[in-house]
């Protein structure tokens, strides 16, 4: 179903006495802030997640605690919600076809299906106008056998479930690239060649049912691990050309898949003098994520909109207004490390220094490489949020960047 508008604080829209009432599959943290930003606009919110101590489900009116598939658990969100999200690219594709025919499902079960298989994902992007890693699809022993030699050295992801460099193996050799896929129980994978980074960034757009679309500046991405660990977001983070044209990119990419919602599409710049950069050009674009994205977390303290404000929004079929930011900001993940023996970090350290913005989002154990949280540094300018953030790095044992 398409959306309509739905205002917030219509009473009784379900028949049940409530607020208007929008919901979201799966209890993360990124479910955590789109209900938070719901809720200050005065929505009642569902989430569904089986876990019970779930981030959203802890701040939300309602949790339905089944499994994604459950097709109890579905009903009672239909019969909920005005209209339905998800904060999770793992959620099943089946879920979404079966919401999406009877509430508006944003975004569609069609472009999380995508979104969800490297393979089909990258056929995507490659029609984006930015080339993508060249690349080979293994799904069979003839294909290991076919791998070009230049693809190596070179990285074997699944084709699905990765997430934060899970399910990726660095390859040198053909027996490597043998070996890792034998690891990986020699499920469909792709292996892109490695290429030569001078950087990464992403650029969020936000897109409505009427194909209105906006966007946030490309924001410049630091990973340690495969794990996002640094978002530098302000004007001087990347060359104009390169931004625009990822911005152009990105754009075309929602547009190409008729999507609704927050889209983040993230890419590598080249080192410059590299042959791989005279044959790609600077920008390659990488992946997507048909949801509110890590690197776009700034956007709640440094913006006047945020990329959870117009997930509601796209959601809502309320309008899209070009959202600007107001300061400079860089974002330090917190991850499960910092609590060292199980001791919390000291943010009462890092909470005196100005513009420190703290974003704990309630998980009860803090498992190494686990995102626990956020922290964000907003200044006048590039160079005090960077001086701020690098002190901030210091006091809790994350290292400089
Ligand atoms: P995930 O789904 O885990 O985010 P990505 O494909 O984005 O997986 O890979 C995680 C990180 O690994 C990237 O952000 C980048 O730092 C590095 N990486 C991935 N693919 C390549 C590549 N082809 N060349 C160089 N680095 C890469
Ligand atoms: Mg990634």
């Amino acid at each position: 179903m398409s959306g309509s508008v739905l205002l917030p604080g219509a009473i009784g829209l379900n028949g049940d006495g409530q607020p208007t009432t929008l919901g979201v599959m799966g209890g993360g943290q990124l479910g955590r802030m789109f209900v938070q930003a719901a809720q200050i606009m005065g929505y009642f919110t569902v989430v569904l997640d089986p876990d019970v101590i779930s981030p959203a489900g802890l701040v939300s009116h309602h949790h339905i605690q089944t499994d994604y598939l459950d097709p109890q658990g579905l009903v009672q969100l239909m019969q909920r919600c005005a209209a339905i999200t998800t904060e999770f690219e793992n959620v099943p594709a089946g879920a979404l076809v079966t919401l999406g025919a009877a509430r508006p499902t944003a975004p569609s079960a069609d472009a999380v299906a995508i979104a969800q298989d490297r393979i089909q994902e990258k056929a995507h992007l490659a029609r984006s106008g930015v080339p993508v890693a060249p690349y080979a699809v293994i799904e069979s022993a003839a294909d290991l056998a076919a791998v070009a030699d230049d693809l190596l050295p070179g990285i074997l992801k699944t084709a699905r479930l990765g997430y934060d460099g899970k399910g990726q193996v660095r390859v040198g050799t053909r027996a490597e690239l043998a070996a890792a896929w034998k690891a990986l129980k020699g499920v469909p994978c792709v292996l892109e060649k490695m290429l030569p980074l001078a950087a990464e960034c992403s650029v969020i757009v936000a897109r409505g049912w009427t194909g209105e679309c906006v966007h946030f500046a490309p924001q410049r991405n630091l990973h340690r691990q495969g794990i996002l660990a640094v978002t530098q977001a302000y004007e001087e983070n990347m060359p104009l050309a390169l931004s625009q044209q990822a911005v152009v990119a990105a754009k075309k990419i929602a547009e190409e898949l008729h999507y609704v919602g927050v889209l983040c599409v993230e890419f590598f710049v080249l080192t410059e003098g590299s042959p791989e950069r005279a044959s790609l050009g600077a920008l390659v674009v990488n992946e997507m994520a048909p949801r509110p994205h890590n690197s776009g977390h700034y956007t709640l303290d440094a913006c006047d909109l945020s990329q959870f404000d117009l997930q509601v929004r796209t959601l809502a079929g309320l309008p899209l207004v070009q959202p600007r930011q107001h300061s400079a900001a860089v974002m330090l993940n917190l991850l499960g490390d910092l609590w060292v023996n199980g001791v919390t970090p000291r943010w009462d350290a890092v909470l005196a220094l100005p513009g420190v913005h703290l974003h704990l989002y309630g998980k009860l154990q803090a498992n190494k490489g686990r995102k626990m949280g956020h922290l964000t540094v907003t200044a006048a300018s590039a160079v005090q949020a960077n001086a701020i953030a690098l002190q901030a790095a210091s006091l809790l044992g994350i290292e400089a960047f």
